[in-house]
């Protein structure tokens, strides 16, 4: 009997009255388990509105008693990490492990956020004039909301949230409507830690409930990961809608395999970059740029048959590398692109589309996919596939290579393969890329540290968590004070300096 996921607004798990729902399947068998109901603007209306509510006394709270119920989170999420792992197993498909590896990196997010008191401290100058003192402070924006895609339902939505709700804001979270369920497993977690209701609301929906939030007076910042168009929407609509907006969009994430890079380990970081969680990851690794033929064939030599061995199977099969993709549609759409790149020219050299695995014949399964002499005006080297299919971009040069990672739409993230720390460090300071790895291929920085690429892969002027993301969910106030036992100069009609 498939269940019904519901809303969780003001502290109290809301089942949608709207007409309109859809049904959640899980992957690895292509069973329904759930029923989503599409949440209606009245809905999202009421979810702000209880966020709205629960702003002045959540802002006025100490930082230090924010840190506190969110370190009861933490620890609620490292008792649990198997019961949410399964959750998110059960309607993305990733493997457990991997699952359990995004819980990892969202709870590192809280970590971060438990920092709250320090994170929030100001500044202040003495004398800044004649018995003139200034003092910086950090305040909390108002409702924010966080909307995010099926691919990380776990991390994702904890890249926005520990660090909002630090800062003294209230949340409206609209996850994906293909994964929905871990969204109300935090909200419940959260509330158990000791969250006060209406500080962090979730409401389910599609575009009805998105336009929703994005017209809402109350809502005064919007957090957005997903697909590049929706990110460019997203972002449009809501900063002319007056709202402060970071919009975090696709990727085509490039490594580049240098002559002297030590082939094994470039091979085994490309492997887990290209074909972990089924290259549903918009930090995958979906370009390889070997430089010069013989490299190119080294790597394709050593790469095909690993991809041929790759040990797929459901999510909660232990020994599986790889689960299937999200939905259906998904699958279709990543077949269509294996299909287009074999028209267009490109080599086909490891070719998924057939893979079975018995008993998960109804399954969105598909095999790992190798493409050699892919160039740059092809449809598979330019857009986003976000499937299981590696594409070998052949460069005679470093520079041929570094253009084409320069030139291609989006920034998201890249990385070189390389002994030479020249060549290293040429990279890392001229490529157009948010996010470098050195050897690391998938280069996603730690909580402290901020993360978003740059071009079509970001739209806005913040990245999220770490510094960057206190920034944005927090506005600078500039305090200067001067006391009347100072001079008294009479008043003054000239620009006021402080000497
Ligand atoms: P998506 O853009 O389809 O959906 C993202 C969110 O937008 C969902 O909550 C969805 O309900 C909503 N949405 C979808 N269509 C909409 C519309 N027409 N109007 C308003 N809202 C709409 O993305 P997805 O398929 O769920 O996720 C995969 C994409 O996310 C990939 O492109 C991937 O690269 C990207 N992604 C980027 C990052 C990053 O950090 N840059 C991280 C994870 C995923």
């Amino acid at each position: 009997m498939p269940k019904t996921i519901s809303n969780f607004i003001d502290g109290e798990v809301a089942s949608s009255k709207s007409s309109r729902s859809s049904p959640i399947y899980n992957p690895a068998t292509g069973e329904q388990s759930g029923t989503l109901g599409f949440s209606s603007a009245e809905e999202v209306r009421s979810a702000v509105a209880a966020a709205q509510k629960a702003f002045p006394a959540w802002a006025n709270t100490p930082p230090l008693r924010r840190a506190r119920i969110l370190n009861r989170f933490l620890r609620i999420i490292e008792d649990r990490i198997d019961e949410l792992a399964e959750v998110i197993t059960a309607e993305h498909g990733k493997v457990l492990s991997d699952a359990k590896g995004e819980i990892q990196r969202g709870m590192e997010v809280v970590e971060f956020a438990t920092g709250a008191p320090q994170l929030l401290k100001g500044e202040v100058t003495e004398n800044v004039g004649t018995r003139v003192d200034s003092h910086s402070l950090r305040q909390p924006l108002g409702v924010i909301a966080g909307i995010t895609p099926f691919n990380f339902p776990a991390m994702v939505p904890m890249w926005m949230f520990p660090v909002a709700l630090a800062c003294g804001n209230t949340f409206v979270l609209k996850p994906s409507e293909r994964d929905p369920s871990a969204a109300l497993v935090l909200a419940q977690w959260l509330k158990e830690a000791g969250l006060p209701d209406g500080v962090f609301n979730v409401v389910h929906g599609d575009k009805e409930a998105v336009d929703a939030i994005l017209h809402d007076p109350d809502v005064v910042a919007i957090s957005f990961v997903g697909s590049t168009p929706i990110a460019r929407y997203i972002y449009q609509t809501a900063t002319s809608n007056g709202k402060r907006c970071q919009a975090l969009g696709g990727a085509k994430n490039h490594m580049i395999v240098m002559p002297d890079a030590d082939m094994d380990q470039a091979v085994d970081a490309l492997m887990g970059a290209a074909y972990g969680s089924a290259g549903e990851r918009c930090m995958a690794i979906s370009v390889a740029v070997p430089i010069g033929n013989t490299t190119a064939d080294r790597l394709i030599e050593k790469l095909a048959p690993k991809v041929r061995a790759l040990n797929i199977g459901p999510g909660t099969d232990p020994d599986a590398e790889m689960g299937p993709l999200v939905t259906k549609q998904h699958l279709e759409k990543v077949r269509n692109y294996i299909d287009t790149g074999a028209d267009e020219g490109a080599q086909l050299v490891v070719d998924g589309r057939d893979f079975r695995r018995q008993g998960y014949e109804r399954g969105y399964f598909i095999g790992g996919t190798l493409f050699d002499r892919v160039t740059t005006g092809m449809k598979i080297y330019r857009e986003e596939i976000f499937g299981p299919v590696l594409a070998v971009a052949r460069a005679n040069s470093y520079d041929e290579a570094a253009e084409m990672v320069n030139s291609h739409e989006f920034g998201n993230g890249t990385a070189i393969f390389t002994r030479d720390g020249d060549a290293a460090r040429e990279f890392a300071h001229k490529i157009q890329v948010g996010m470098v790895g050195i050897n690391v291929p998938i280069p996603v920085p730690m909580a402290f540290h901020s993360f978003g690429g740059w071009k079509a892969s970001l739209f806005g002027d913040h990245q999220m968590h770490g510094p960057e993301g206190v920034r944005f969910y927090t506005k600078l106030k500039t305090i200067t004070t001067r006391w009347p036992t100072g001079i008294r100069a009479g008043a003054e009609f000239v620009m006021p300096t402080m000497d």
